[in-house]
Parts: structure tokens; C-alpha cells; sequence
């Protein structure tokens, strides 16, 4: 046990050096209530169109389904606290709002290669197998998170920690040894609900449960179709994400800024112009976003979600770009210029309708111009 001791100190020390805040470890059958939260859900259809989260099922709710020989699993935090408070954005319509984790390189790239460092180190002292996840693999690191010590889940589903509030990007290592666990992090919210209440979407059905078919992150980075139209409004200017949930939570005043330079927001994506971003060609959009989560989403998605920004804005000055997009490649893209100019301009859609809904051939961008969605 001491060597086992000895080796838990030099990771922690090593995870601290690489840029990671948060460190703790859990045993890889810490969390046996997940199978059956994670029914739940996926009963109920929470996870909408993200199909994976049903065909990973058992191995997403069990380490050792994942992997048979897993024993513990080290759980490791990025802060990303941003340097202002993201909702005063969505006050400026005439910018697109990304959400505070994609303003700069993919969170992804940086932690991976850490993440192997120190699963390298480990296996090098104590002759064990590892596996390294960053958010891609089935494998529920918020419960784990929690069972490790790092936080709790909060009402929002997040994990919420004392130290960084909701603002943590994570990480985990799978391992074959057996390694002390940190004491679990006992659930902290109290009687506060404000995350639950400022959804703009009423995406939580309730405390610590998450609707993602009603969750604005879900439908501007994972839906693939139309937004709905229920959800059109409250989108407002965001086109990448929401952070409402996360932004109201009081331990954030605790949290602080990112010293991740790479996690801090790159200044032309911090308030990009609405006007801007729906003039991008496809080359333009890989160029800015370069490096960004958002690239992951492509041309077509996110031109959809500026619309929806731009059609929020209460400007008509947007009519003529708009109009650009109106016999645009993607069906995604004209069905959402259709909502805007009818949103900006309802009689100069009126007028154009006999020009471009004759020759349309898709059903649902069809049903835009009849106003019949
Ligand atoms: Fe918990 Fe309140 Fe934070 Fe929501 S806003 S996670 S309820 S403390």
C-alpha cells in the first residue's frame, strides 16, 4: 500500500505540473446506481437523436463493462473559467454567442495528450494497463468525477466544484491497479435552484435530470435537423452552446479565471458579428474556426444556428444577407433563412415565397415557406 501511496503522490504532483487543477480517484465500481439512472433516461427519450448514448448503454453505465480489468479510475479537472460573465452577451444581438468551452482550441486536443503523459507515468511505476478518455468514449466522468472527490452533480447535471464552480473540463484514466480512492464529494446545491429556473428552454424535467431534446447546447452542436420551432426564440443569439445553467451558479464566485491561455477566449470569437459569420463561405468558416470545437459541427449546422441568431436580432439591416442564403445548398440553411425573413421582414417573404417555393424540393423547407411547421 505504500508504494501504491508513493505512486498516487507522484501522479498528483505530475497532473498539478501538466495544467490540471483538479485530481482525484475512484474505484471502477463506485457508481452501481448508473445502470439504472442511465434506463431512465434513455427510457424516457432524453438523449434525443444521440443514438450512441442507447448503443453504449451497459458499457457507458459500468467501467468494468467497458473494459473487464478496470479497477480504478483517475479523474482529472481543466478549469476554464472565463474572465466575464457570458450572459451579458446575449444582450448584443447583433453578435453570435459561442459558448465559453469552444472560444479557443478544442478542449480535446489539449487534455489528450496530458492525459497520456500520466497514464504513461503510471504504467512505467506500477506495471498496470491504462486507458485514457477525454469526453469521446463511453464513459460517464461526471458521477465518476464526483465519486472521486472532485465535485458533486449539480441540479444542472454538471459537475459543480468548490473550488472552480461549474467551469471543468474532464478527463479520465482507466486503470487495471488498485488505488486508494478519494473520499466521494457529498452533493452541495442546498435549496437553490437557480439553474433549473433560468433555462430558457425548461430543459430540466427536474433536479439533477436533463431533457437534451429541450437543452440549447444539445440543439445547436448535436441536432442535425431543423431547430424546432418552439425553440427558435429562445436560441436568441447563441450559436454555439448555452451557458445559462452554468453561469448562474453561485459556486462560480469562488471559481477562477483560467490560467489555460489556450482556454481563454480568442478575441475575434469572443463577439463575432452576426453579419460577419452568415457571409462565410465553407473555406472561411474552417479558416476562423480553425482548431475550435466549433469546426466540428460544419458549414451547414452553424449557418443554421447564425440565421436563427440573426433572425432573433430585430434588425432589418440583415434583410439583403438573408436573402443570400435563400436558395443556399443546404436545406438546413434556407429553412432558416426563411424563418429569419419572415421573422425581419414578413412581407418581403410573402413576396419572394412565389419565386423560390415552386421550385423547392424539400419537404420540411416547403413547409417554412407556407408557414406550416
Ligand atoms: Fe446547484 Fe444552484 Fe449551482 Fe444549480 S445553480 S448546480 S442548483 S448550486
Amino acid at each position: 500500500m505504500a508504494e501504491t501511496s508513493k505512486i498516487v503522490e507522484e501522479l498528483r504532483s505530475r497532473a498539478l505540473q501538466l495544467g490540471f487543477e483538479a485530481f482525484g480517484i475512484a474505484s471502477a465500481d463506485s457508481r452501481p446506481d448508473l445502470p439504472e439512472k442511465l434506463r431512465i433516461a434513455l427510457e424516457k427519450g432524453w438523449h434525443g437523436d444521440m443514438e450512441w448514448m442507447a448503443e453504449t448503454e451497459e458499457r457507458r453505465a459500468d467501467p468494468t463493462k467497458l473494459w473487464e480489468e478496470a479497477r480504478s479510475v483517475i479523474l482529472l479537472g481543466v478549469n476554464y473559467g472565463p474572465d466575464f460573465n457570458p450572459l451579458d452577451l446575449l444582450k448584443e444581438k447583433q453578435i453570435g454567442v459561442i459558448s465559453a468551452y469552444a472560444r479557443n482550441r478544442d478542449y480535446h486536443d489539449i487534455i489528450k495528450g496530458k492525459l497520456k503523459e500520466l497514464a504513461g507515468l503510471l504504467a512505467r511505476r506500477s506495471g498496470a494497463d491504462v486507458k485514457v478518455f477525454v469526453d469521446t468514449a463511453p464513459l460517464m466522468e461526471k458521477p465518476l468525477a464526483e465519486a472521486a472527490g472532485l465535485g458533486w452533480q449539480g441540479k444542472h447535471t454538471v459537475l459543480v466544484s468548490r473550488k472552480f464552480g461549474s467551469w471543468l473540463f474532464l478527463g479520465a484514466i482507466l486503470t487495471s491497479a488498485e488505488l486508494p480512492g478519494d473520499k466521494p464529494h457529498a452533493e452541495s446545491c442546498g435549496r437553490c435552484t437557480k439553474c433549473l429556473d433560468v433555462c430558457p428552454t425548461k430543459a430540466f424535467p427536474g433536479p439533477f435530470q436533463l431533457d437534451a431534446r429541450r437543452c440549447l447546447a444539445y440543439l445547436s452542436v448535436e441536432h442535425k435537423g431543423q431547430i424546432p420551432l418552439e425553440f427558435r426564440v429562445p436560441m436568441g443569439n447563441r450559436i454555439y452552446g448555452c451557458d445559462d445553467c452554468l453561469a448562474v451558479c453561485p459556486w462560480n464566485k469562488f471559481a477562477s479565471v483560467s490560467q489555460e491561455a489556450k482556454l481563454r477566449s480568442r478575441p475575434e470569437l469572443e463577439r463575432p458579428e452576426l453579419g460577419t459569420l452568415v457571409a462565410l463561405d465553407d473555406a472561411g468558416f474552417r479558416a476562423l474556426f480553425a482548431g475550435s470545437p466549433v469546426k466540428r459541427i460544419g458549414h451547414s449546422r452553424f449557418l443554421r444556428n447564425v440565421l436563427i441568431g440573426i433572425g432573433n436580432s430585430g434588425s432589418s439591416g440583415y434583410v439583403p444577407a438573408v436573402e443570400n442564403r435563400l436558395n443556399d445548398a443546404s436545406p438546413l440553411v434556407r429553412g432558416a433563412a426563411i424563418w429569419a425573413l419572415r421573422r425581419l421582414d414578413p412581407d418581403r417573404a410573402e413576396a419572394l415565397k412565389n419565386t423560390y417555393l415552386p421550385g423547392e424540393n424539400d419537404a420540411e423547407v416547403a413547409a417554412e415557406w407556407s408557414g406550416d411547421i
